[in-house]
């Protein structure tokens, strides 16, 4: 394997714990100013790119969304040199045309998280980044193209709300949600995701898998109905990720975002 900078990360959530499409894979142990990350991460080859895959639960999904490591999780993709972030989660649907089986490609969140390390800046160093437009346009466009060439429905907005969890939300906070927040998705993860790699000026795009409508729906799904709709979530999402990898620009300055400037305006 060519050594040098991996360019490309992929953070897998739940249902994709090993996406066992890359070649030559190495195991890497990453210790972090942080702690640990969620579990080794997985460097190896696609479509001639080199790739780091980090399970986000760990493999056999240990750890629950509000007790991630994301800062660790973040700072060890950003160590072995990644440019570009490819976060994959499950999701619930907030709206009846977003339906169990589609991906969303989200373009805002609403943060109603309770208690994480939100941020690398914890003084004396300070910096405050613009979430205004939270994730990368660029990365955001390739993934969707990517899932109009292999016949996946893709929305290409989305509201995501992320919850603290590890429990589900009420029924009156989901319609909250839905009616109030005008949110689109739900989930527990992307937050602090999503602005650490600002912090760490990588460009990031989440590919949301919706699993099931949220409670306000009050649509009783059998576990059986959930699993049946992650596995061939998890299907279409390899392929698809081997079609992004495939395509993103193999110059690491080719990119046509800021979000790897993220800091000059941010730092005080
Ligand atoms: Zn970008």
């Amino acid at each position: 394997m060519s050594e040098g900078k991996v360019l490309i990360g992929v953070i897998g959530g739940s249902g994709l714990y090993d996406p066992g499409i890359f070649s030559n894979v190495k195991e890497l142990k990453i210790y972090t100013p942080y702690g640990e990350p969620s579990d080794f991460v997985t460097v190896g080859e696609l479509e001639g790119r080199r790739v780091a895959f980090l399970p986000r639960h760990g493999r056999r999904h240990r750890i629950p969304p509000h007790r991630i490591n994301y800062r660790a999780n973040m700072w060890a993709l950003k160590e072995l040199g990644v440019k570009w972030v490819i976060s994959v989660s499950a999701v619930g649907s907030l709206r009846m045309d977003y339906k169990p089986g589609d991906f969303v490609v989200p373009d805002q969140f609403i943060d109603m998280t309770k208690g994480r390390d939100y941020t690398f800046y914890d003084g004396p160093v300070v910096a405050h980044v613009s979430m205004a437009n939270p994730f990368c346009n660029h990365l955001r466009k390739l993934v969707i193209e990517s899932a109009r060439k292999q016949g996946i429905t893709v929305h290409e907005r989305g509201t995501y709300v992320c919850i603290e969890g590890p429990r589900f939300s009420t029924r009156a906070e989901s319609i909250l949600w839905k009616d109030v927040f005008k949110a689109d998705i739900i989930g527990m993860t992307l937050v602090p995701e999503v602005n650490l790699a600002c912090e760490a000026q990588m460009c990031y795009s989440t590919l949301a898998m919706v699993t099931d409508y949220d409670v306000f729906a009050d649509r009783p799904v059998t576990a059986e109905e959930v699993s049946k709709v992650m596995a061939e979530n998890t299907a279409k999402a390899k392929s698809l990720l081997r079609e992004v990898i495939g395509s993103l620009p193999e110059n690491p300055d080719e990119g046509e975002c800021s979000c790897c400037n993220s800091l000059k305006t941010a730092l005080m």
